[in-house]
């Protein structure tokens, strides 16, 4: 008799943990995944296997593999998660393969402008520039403006002047030209009729803006995120990714993360800042809250694009709804991944 209760209620405790556990599997766990680690995106947009190159190809592999160990090898030393997500990003703004510094698109003016922000997970303090045209490394003046103003965003001619009185890095605006990026907006051009095109709509265009979300051994989340816009854009336009909250969040208490895609959906859709919200407020995983967002609600209006994001305990999570997006990770001392297609 005694021994049938206690058989009945083993079962009725597993009944119940089994039935917790499953109603949780979208629910945020407390268990860590990894003690430190760092995520990047090169863009994300209609890149195909077809359109491109074998030699090409290894390139991108090869130089976000360049990025995550610049980044890991500083955390791996305890370095901060800010200083990690800095050191990512500008190996890829020094790179013509990327939509961001060296490699940024042209304006409609044949001009280069560009756009970046810096978020600190553990003070939610947090830096952006948009429109700047003569710093070499607009990550760089998004985290002086994070670190070393009262404000949080900086536009044209200000964040220029605020960047040379910061002593940053700065060059011509011909340093950004590119064959490969000008030939971009001509054809865009060409094929416009009449109405302002951005290349989103173009058969071949392809996003390119880069972004890392970092976790240090000390438990604090930082993420950062780069870019020349979209080619062709008009009278000062100014998307997601240096828009906080848009682009680019980062919150000790969920996750950090850097966006891509179609910057007007994710401002509209407060993208990054949505992601966190969810994992707050409905205590969901980071990769349900990113599906929800990326794959479910951009979706259903057509926002193309992605993100890369890394939670409190480690767990990463890059969707995006494109055909491909540049990316990669590497935690703890586990070696780096990185792929371009779904
Ligand atoms: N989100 C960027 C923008 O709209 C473009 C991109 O991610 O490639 O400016």
């Amino acid at each position: 008799m005694k021994k049938n209760l206690i058989a009945q209620s083993t079962l009725l405790i597993l009944i119940a943990f089994f039935t917790i556990n499953c109603n949780t599997s979208t629910q945020n766990s407390t268990t860590k995944n990894a003690e430190f680690g760092i995520v990047i995106h090169g863009g994300a947009g209609t890149i195909l296997k077809e359109n491109l190159s074998d030699s090409l190809e290894k390139a991108y592999h090869s130089k976000l593999q360049e990025a995550l160990n610049a980044g890991h090898s500083i955390l791996e030393k305890g370095g901060t998660s800010i200083d990690a997500v800095q050191a990512a990003i500008m190996i890829m703004e020094n790179s013509p393969l990327f939509n961001a510094g060296k490699g940024a698109v042209f304006t409609n003016a044949g001009t280069n402008e560009l756009d970046a922000s810096f978020m600190d997970g553990s003070t939610l303090n947090a830096g952006a520039v948009g429109g700047v045209t003569i710093v070499k490394n607009p990550i760089t003046a998004a985290r002086a403006v994070m670190e070393k103003s009262d404000h949080v965003m900086l536009s044209g001619e200000g964040a220029n002047q605020f960047a040379i009185l910061q002593k940053l890095d700065t060059v011509d605006n011909s340093y950004f030209y590119t064959e490969r990026r000008f030939k971009s907006l001509q054809k865009i051009k060409n094929s416009e009729t009449g109405s302002s095109k951005l290349l989103s709509e173009h058969n071949d265009y392809k996003f390119g803006t880069v972004g890392a979300a970092a976790l240090d051994k000390s438990g604090n989340l930082a993420a950062g995120t780069s870019t020349g816009g979209m080619t062709n854009k008009k009278y000062g336009r100014i998307g997601d990714s240096p828009i906080i909250g848009a682009g680019t969040y980062a919150n000790n208490a969920t996750c950090a993360i850097s966006c891509t895609g179609h910057g007007e959906f994710f401002i509209r859709y407060a993208v990054a800042h949505d992601v966190s919200a969810l994992m707050e407020y409905k205590n969901m995983t980071l990769e349900a809250a990113g599906n929800e967002v990326i794959n479910n609600k951009l979706v259903k209006v057509e926002g193309s694009g992605g993100l890369i994001s890394i939670d409190k305990n480690g767990n990463v999570s890059m969707p995006f709804n494109t055909a491909g997006m540049y990316r990669g990770y590497m935690l703890d001392n586990k070696e780096a991944k990185t792929f371009i297609f779904k």
